[in-house]
């Protein structure tokens, strides 16, 4: 059982005109085997959330911590994020050229876990989990994020989730760009996922149809830097009918 604890945080983005607070005292704790939804209006600082928990250095954390068991998450590079169990579906959205998407998952796999996968069980788990996809095996050949379509991209993201086995996963707009086949394709990946490794979650998504697929524990709006309201999965059906609108008017 692993907790990811958000105390009080504090971000500003560095902008021509100075830095700026965009993050203004986010507290949330997640739990192993748990799914938070983090929904709100865009630019209301749900990127900024994952992109400081995954230590983009264009967000200065002014105050406030993130520990994963207790350890400071803040104080570690990237790559030690990862060692750690966190999985921030961000992290690798560029293009690395002439690296295979078979080879940078061995990388990525071997760099995490500190050791080098088994070469036959290793083999078998990348083809299962493409299937699981429903990804043609020659995109294992393609080099990573080289011509990727949207969808392929969504699914790179959550191949990578189910075989580094992460405690903890974020993954912002996971559902952008996808058709329903795709979305609930993406979504059973998830779902198994968290079943197979008891992966907590943080699903940062604008709209609610995702939730339809990956039931959220709780649900967390976002407004304005801050968290508005927090509920169950009902809070999302709320959001599905009426939208953000009451927020929105509450905060101007
Ligand atoms: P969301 O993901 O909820 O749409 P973001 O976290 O992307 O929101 O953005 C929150 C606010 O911070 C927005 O007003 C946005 O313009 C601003 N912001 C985020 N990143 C930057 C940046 N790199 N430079 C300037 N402003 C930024
Ligand atoms: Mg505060
Ligand atoms: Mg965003």
């Amino acid at each position: 059982m692993s907790t990811l604890e958000i105390r009080d945080l504090h971000v500003s983005v560095d902008t021509e005109d100075g830095p700026k607070e965009i993050l203004k005292g986010v507290t949330l704790t997640i739990r192993s085997g748990e799914t938070h939804a983090i929904m709100g209006p865009n630019g209301s600082g749900k990127s900024t959330l994952a992109y400081s928990i995954a230590g983009h250095p264009k967000y200065t954390v002014t105050s406030g911590t993130v520990t994963l068991d207790g350890d400071d998450v803040l104080a570690m590079s990237v790559d030690e994020r990862a060692r750690a169990g966190l999985f921030l579906a961000m992290q690798y959205p560029v293009e690395v050229p002439g690296v295979t998407v078979s080879n940078f998952l061995r990388t990525a796999k071997t760099a995490v876990t500190g050791e080098a996968p088994k070469l036959r069980t290793w083999v078998k788990d990348v083809k299962g989990a493409m299937e699981g996809l429903k990804m043609d095996s020659a995109f294992a050949e393609r080099n990573v994020n080289e011509g990727f379509s949207g969808g392929e991209k969504k699914r790179h993201e959550i191949l990578q989730m189910e075989l580094l086995e992460p405690k903890f996963a974020v993954l912002d707009e996971t559902d952008s760009g996808l058709d329903v086949d795709a979305l609930r394709i993406v979504s059973e990946g998830v779902n198994r996922a968290k079943e197979a490794t008891g992966s907590g979650v943080l699903l940062i998504t604008h709209y609610t149809r995702i939730l339809r697929y990956i039931t959220p524990d709780h649900v967390h709006v976002f407004v304005d830097g801050a968290i508005a309201e927090q509920g169950g999965p009902e809070l999302a059906d709320e959001l599905e009918a009426n939208g953000y609108d009451r927020f929105i008017t509450a905060s101007a």
